[in-house]
């Protein structure tokens, strides 16, 4: 049956005028019609199922770059995620991709879980025995013994170690890789102002990940994390916090090699919301996290912005205060904090992170012959990015998950 989609306006992720009086026309799981209501070729039939939002604006579903599904979100989360079964993971990783997909993401990579425990749960969502978004993933993070995240499973030390746990990543069904270039906040003790690996052993990590398709997306707080990470040539820089060394500097912003993340493509993933979102649902500083300035924050990233960098959105979700179905928050934070257009957010959002994950053919923008990720959000969030926060409607590869307000999954 052929699914209509119409609504006051749609945006198709590419950054185009947003057209007026717009339809969707899905068949078989695919886009095979973005139109203007009164042009509609097949889908005024009469087995066209029709969904019509007044006011509301279509757009693609939102990719969400950075998830782990098995962490508790709650203040909690350190010692759940030391303590907690892979079966209580389990739970804990249904309930979250239910929550993303009810958000609008449509596509979710997740970018550390246990393997026993997201292995099986993308093959669940897939198999359709949990609704949850299309899933890509990569498994156990790779970190120093001790290191940031080692309680997910996979400590490497050197190169060959790395290269190894590369290779058992690959092996066990991963979709990416996910190095720890240096430490980080929510692992006690470990050195968020140092790199855990030198250039030399990240390099070894991304020319076998090449060799096996694979792409590698490094957390970096550390401006020598960062640095190390990009002399590497790693894909995606995860935070990208460029700290100083010195506690005192608090940053070491190095436009030189902003202007290379920008000159070689890398797709930076700020994380920029979650500081919002402890500051909404209120969180202290834990105990030998580093002092932040959001304020300087923001200009380096406008800075990053204005010098071409290709930003993508990640929640981090499953950290502390960091919920699944959090998403609108982090086109909200680009638009308020780094002063951007809602559209340039929203492009962000849809089409540079399809991009990145590798699925732009399949997803991320409305056009014909795509997967029909869409939704329809009350208002028009062109005039004010809240509006994502609004999802009415939404259908994930066909299939109407949410429809005027009622979640079906
Ligand atoms: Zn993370």
């Amino acid at each position: 049956m052929r699914l209509v989609l119409k609504a006051d306006r749609l945006i198709d992720g590419t950054g185009a005028v947003p057209v007026e009086n717009a339809a969707v026309v899905v068949e078989s799981g695919r886009i095979t019609e973005v139109t203007t209501q009164d042009r509609i070729q097949t889908g005024e039939r009469d087995d066209a199922d029709t969904v019509t939002v007044p006011g509301g604006t279509l757009m693609p579903g939102f990719i969400e770059v950075h998830t782990h599904i098995h962490c508790s979100a709650q203040a909690d989360a350190y010692r759940h995620i030391t303590t907690e079964s892979n079966e209580t993971f389990l739970m804990r990783g249904v309930q979250a991709v239910r929550a993303a997909l009810s958000s609008g993401v449509t596509t979710m990579r997740d970018l550390g879980s246990r393997n026993p425990v997201i292995f099986p749960l993308k093959q669940a969502v897939e198999d359709g025995i949990v609704p949850g978004p299309r899933m890509l993933v990569a498994g156990t993070p790779i970190t120093t013994t001790g290191g940031h995240c080692n309680m997910f499973g996979t400590e490497a030390d050197t190169s060959d170690e790395v290269v190894a746990a590369v290779r058992g990543q690959f092996k066990s069904g991963a979709d990416w890789i996910k190095v720890m270039s240096t430490g980080g906040g929510f692992t006690p003790g470990t050195n968020v102002r140092a790199p855990q690996y030198p250039v030399e052993t990240l390099k070894a990590a991304v020319q076998d990940a090449e060799r096996l398709n694979l792409r590698v997306a490094a957390h970096c707080h550390a401006s020598a994390g960062v640095r190390n990470c990009v002399d590497a040539g790693v894909h995606n820089l995860i935070h990208c916090s460029w700290l100083a060394e010195d506690p005192d500097e608090l940053y070491d912003y190095d436009t030189d090699y902003a202007d290379m993340i920008a000159e070689a493509g890398i797709y930076v993933d700020p994380t920029l919301a979650l500081g919002r979102l402890n500051q909404l649902r209120g969180r202290v500083r834990p105990l030998g996290a580093p002092e932040r300035d959001p304020a300087r924050r923001f200009e380096i990233l406008r800075d990053m912005w204005d010098r071409g960098v290709k930003f993508v959105t990640g929640m981090d979700a499953g950290m502390t205060n960091a919920n699944f179905d959090d998403f609108a928050y982090i086109p909200q934070v680009m638009v308020e904090e780094m002063h951007i257009a809602p559209m340039e957010a929203i492009v962000c959002s849809t089409q540079t992170s399809a991009d990145c994950l590798g699925v732009l053919d399949e997803t991320g923008t409305l056009e014909v012959g795509k997967a029909a990720d869409v939704l329809i959000v009350d208002g028009n969030p062109v005039e004010d990015i809240t509006a994502l926060h609004n999802v009415n409607s939404i259908v994930k590869q066909g299939a109407v998950v949410k429809r005027e307000g009622e979640l079906l999954i």
